[in-house]
């Protein structure tokens, strides 16, 4: 084994469901036996290779497949890097409208991550393109000051959003650096949704976040979903799934060391980290 093995063995294992489609079938049916939902992402992000954009594709429409065929109560989620976007945003724009048609077909909702500041306007591009079809969603993140007037233009759309404090890094002019702003900013923006829009998923481990939403859920009435990432919280979840609606975001892939090494900077502090490896997350 070497150091490779033995960083994907003790830190992806942890976050990730495996390398392969049936790793994350096998995790998605796990969690569905405990009452959540999953949201299924194939790991790779700023594909510039047409042959690789085609191949995650290719994928994607497999995970689909199977969604649909062992009865998997799952989403799935793309990030538009995936689907060609670091190419052109025409060649994005395509791929994320061939998939929607296969994944309408099978009944599957499709989520656009968010990812870096850069791609933020041809995400919400793409979005709008596939709005009016329905099942499909697209995450926000409150780190960025421009959200908030994202989101208004959004509700006019019927939009569903999963809100994030976001797990990327922007200019300084553009987003708030500290994490206190940024939960504030989450707070603000969480009670614009309860506000605005009638259905929408809260994707957050922050405790004080999930019953702030629970309290203000009591007023509002609203479609709401909790969702958690895989490997972190997970126990939480499962309590918290007995009243709620709750989707665990499940990736899988051989490319996992971008999204380990973000999972990694967000907690900041190793303590954290060993906590979440340690703790007994019932999955
Ligand atoms: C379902 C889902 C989808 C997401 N999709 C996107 C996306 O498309 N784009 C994007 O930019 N970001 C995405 N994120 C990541 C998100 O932006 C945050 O980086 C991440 O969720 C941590 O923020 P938090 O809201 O949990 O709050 P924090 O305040 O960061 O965390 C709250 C608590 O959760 C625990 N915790 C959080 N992270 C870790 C960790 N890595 N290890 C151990 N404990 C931890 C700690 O106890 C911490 O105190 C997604 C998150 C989820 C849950």
């Amino acid at each position: 084994m070497d150091m490779g093995d033995i960083l994907e063995h003790i830190f992806a294992g942890r976050w990730i469901a495996g390398t392969k489609l049936n790793d994350a079938i096998k995790s998605a049916q796990q969690f569905n036996a405990q009452g959540m939902k999953a949201i299924i992402n194939y790991l790779g992000e700023e594909i510039s290779d047409q042959h690789q954009v085609d191949q995650t594709m290719d994928m994607y429409v497999r995970v689909i497949r199977y969604i649909k065929n062992y009865n998997i109560k799952a989403d799935i989620s793309v990030k538009p890097t995936q689907l060609g976007l670091s190419i052109t945003e025409a060649e994005a724009l395509s791929n994320y409208s061939k998939l929607l048609k296969e994944a309408r077909s099978s009944s599957v909702f499709v989520w656009l991550d968010m990812e870096g500041e850069h791609t933020v306007d041809s995400t919400i591009k793409m979005y709008l393109s596939e709005v009016q079809g329905g099942l499909t969603g697209i995450c926000m993140q409150a780190y960025l000051k421009r959200t908030e007037s994202d989101m208004q233009k959004l509700a006019k759309y019927g939009a569903i959003i999963r809100l994030v404090k976001g797990a990327y890094s922007a200019s300084k002019s553009k987003s708030f650096t500290s994490h206190s702003e940024v939960t504030k900013n989450y707070a603000k923006l969480m009670q614009m949704e309860f506000e605005q829009f009638t259905e929408f998923t809260l994707a957050t481990h922050d405790i004080e976040m999930i019953r702030k939403a629970q309290k203000l859920n009591e007023t509002y009435k609203r479609k709401l979903t909790f969702a958690m990432l895989k490997g972190i919280r997970n126990g939480f979840a499962k309590e918290l799934a007995r009243d709620n609606r709750v989707s665990i975001y499940v990736p899988f892939g051989e490319q996992w060391v971008s999204y380990s090494y973000r999972r990694l900077k967000e907690a900041g502090h190793i303590k954290l980290v060993l906590k979440s490896l340690f703790e007994n997350q019932g999955v």
